[in-house]
């Protein structure tokens, strides 16, 4: 599929989803043409979203290690298509608010964890369930307890030293939400890129879990003829020529992470 030049934004996402899904969301932020005429191509009435955040997965390692990550570039190449995000943080909690609300940091100011509950922005998870959509979510613990009594389904995973065995647990729990929740949007976060990439530990090992478990999640997706959005959240924090490492907590510089979008076959 053609992939135009105009440069596309992680604000866009939750604006896209809140067109596919027919939701009033306030954002400074356009949809996705191109998202919305695959969705409906697909699926002219609209059936269940996955969006999985892929944490520190940019550009670049989405390239780098495109051997272990078969199964992403597979859904980018048969099953859909890949753009190129605008990150708006280096960091996941801002940035994953910003995905989730189709605001800056600037505007949502969700910096910390202790930020989230206290926000008066909604996130498109909130707004469905307000609107009588149905969505779900399956984060970390802390994350998670904002959410519970808002949604349809929340499932918290402690957070813990053994990342693979976190983001099994989110994977599963996904699947089993996908499968018992007759759920419209589903939101849920994996980690073990970036756990690997901040302790300087085999990438590529990580991808190849990572892999994994996306592609049972791609698996279960296709099984109920559903659409998954798979985005990183910010530039991986290595110690490489362009890094944010390197230019030591100064200004905030965009980097670009990849959006995937995709109908699984099986
Ligand atoms: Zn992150």
């Amino acid at each position: 599929m053609l992939i135009n030049n105009q440069k596309t934004s992680l604000l866009q996402i939750a604006p896209t989803l809140a067109r596919y899904f027919q939701i009033t969301l306030n954002s400074p932020a356009r949809p996705i043409e191109q998202v919305l005429r695959f969705a409906y191509a697909r699926y002219p009435t609209p059936h269940t979203v996955v969006l999985l955040v892929v944490d520190s997965l940019d550009i670049e390692l989405y390239y780098e290690l495109g051997h272990e990550l078969r199964t992403l570039h597979r859904l980018a190449e048969h099953d859909g298509f890949m753009l190129e995000c605008e990150t708006v943080s280096n960091h996941t909690t801002p940035a994953i608010a910003s995905i989730l609300m189709g605001q800056t940091p600037e505007t949502h100011r969700i910096i910390t964890s202790e930020d989230v509950g206290r926000s008066t922005w909604k996130s498109i998870l909130e707004l469905m369930e307000e609107q009588g959509k149905k969505s779900g979510a399956v984060i970390e613990e802390k994350g998670a307890e904002p959410l519970i009594g808002r949604l349809s389904c929340v499932y918290g995973v402690k957070d813990r030293e053994d990342i693979v065995e976190y983001d099994r647990l989110i994977t599963q729990h996904t699947i089993s939400m996908l499968n018992n929740c007759r759920l419209q949007l589903v939101f849920s976060h994996i980690r073990t890129i970036d756990r690997f990439a901040h302790r300087d530990r085999d990438l590529h090992l990580a991808a190849r879990i990572t892999d994994r478990n996306i592609h049972e999640i791609a698996d279960a997706v296709s099984r109920i003829e559903g659409l998954i959005l798979i985005c990183g959240d910010h530039q991986a924090h290595l110690t490489r020529a362009n890094s944010i490492k390197d230019s030591a907590k100064s200004t905030y510089k965009k980097a670009k992470v990849p959006l995937i979008v995709a109908a699984p076959h099986r």
